[in-house]
């Protein structure tokens, strides 16, 4: 029999563009012998939309972004259920391909809890805490993971105590540091700052994009990244590099200007790579993840090890690290989704 798979994707964030691609890529993957597959489309004001059962892959993105009738409201959000003649459609597996606010911070896992759908990837509480940079970085700390220091305040402290969160920063860190709002990804919002000054306007631009700000200690490092991928015996892949062409890894080098170079394997020592699994494995674990996790990593010249962060629902394209660092691994793209599937599966009949 073939599973029922629901793809949803879009969504109401930044990340919406990148969705879109991230759904033409998986829907040319994956095998239609072994799936009916359902596009489900959250435009970007929010309201979803599921389409008809897709014979075979869309020729273009167009086809993807399906006009929304406008009966189709937040509080009608589930009729993604009912199908043309008011019967429910049975998902088997819902594979959300979201990123970011509203898609990879726990909201949509909660929803999916509600309706009772397995759905692939990380839970409701380990794709919230993955979200807030300083929520994961407490947590990191918990475990004794290593990673560079930090600073965090919300808008009405900074409001009223500037100068006293200016003087920990300076007291606590050493330039350069890196500010960041604590809930976002793709580098957006984060800057670098080089002196008091930029600091401040740092923390200012910060304060667009969320009521909580971090600002770190800045390190010079390579850059490492692993793919985790399991439930309760994860598996982790080899590692790669990133290499921005760009002062730092920031949204145009992530998305547009392609300028940045991937080296998979990286060349490391045997030592920082066992290091690195094991870092890569206990941050999956301390954040409960389940299904897949990129986990992001600094490594110094002296070899010393920091992590970064973790993405509980990192760059899904067939040419992002996530996936190419598996088919290093000698697990192929479609195999992949298979795995993400069954992974899911299991666990939604575990907690049943
Ligand atoms: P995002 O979740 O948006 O990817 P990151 O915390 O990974 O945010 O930061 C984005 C990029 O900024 C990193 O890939 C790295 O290039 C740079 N960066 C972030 N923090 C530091 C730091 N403490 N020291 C040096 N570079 C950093
Ligand atoms: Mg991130
Ligand atoms: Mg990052």
């Amino acid at each position: 029999m073939k599973r029922r798979i629901g793809l949803l994707y879009g969504g109401k964030s930044a990340e919406h563009e990148v969705s879109l691609s991230t759904a033409m890529a998986v829907i040319k993957a994956i095998n239609f012998d072994s799936y009916e597959v359902y596009p489900i489309f959250i435009s970007l004001d929010g309201q979803w939309h599921r389409g008809t059962q897709l014979m075979a892959p869309v020729e273009s993105i167009e086809q993807l972004q399906f006009k929304v009738d406008g009966n189709n409201k937040p509080n009608n959000i589930t009729k993604f259920l009912i199908d043309e003649n008011g019967e429910e459609v049975n998902f088997d597996v819902i594979f959300p391909l979201l990123h970011g606010t509203n898609g990879e911070d726990g909201t949509v896992q909660g929803l999916l809890e509600v309706l009772n759908l397995p759905y692939v990837g990380n839970g409701v509480l380990s794709s919230a805490a993955g979200m807030d940079k300083v929520i994961m970085k407490q947590l990191f700390e918990i475990a004794g993971l290593k990673q560079v220091p930090f600073v965090y305040f919300i808008r009405n402290e900074w409001n009223s105590e500037q100068d006293e969160i200016l003087s920990k920063c300076e007291k606590e860190l050493s330039w350069p540091m890196f500010v960041k709002p604590a809930n976002l990804g793709s580098s957006v919002g984060i800057s670098k700052a080089n002196n008091k000054e930029e600091l401040v306007k740092a923390i200012k631009f910060a304060f667009q994009y969320d009521r909580k700000v971090l600002v770190e200690q800045g390190i010079i490092a390579r850059e490492i990244e692993m793919a985790v991928l399991g439930n309760d015996n994860p598996k982790v892949s080899v590692a790669g590099e990133i290499k921005p062409n760009t002062d730092f890894y920031d949204y145009d080098s992530k998305y547009k200007d392609g300028s940045t170079s991937l080296i998979i394997p990286a060349v490391i020592t045997p030592e920082v790579e066992t290091t690195l699994k094991e870092m890569a494995v206990r941050a999956f674990k301390i954040l409960d993840c389940s299904g897949l996790v990129r986990s992001d990593f600094f490594v110094t010249q002296d070899n010393q090890v920091f992590i970064n962060e973790v993405n509980t629902m990192p760059g899904f394209t067939p040419v992002s690290m996530y996936p190419l660092l598996w088919q290093h691994t000698n697990v192929s793209y479609p195999e992949l989704i298979d795995i993400l599937i069954q992974l899911a599966i299991e666990r939604h009949n575990e907690k049943q």
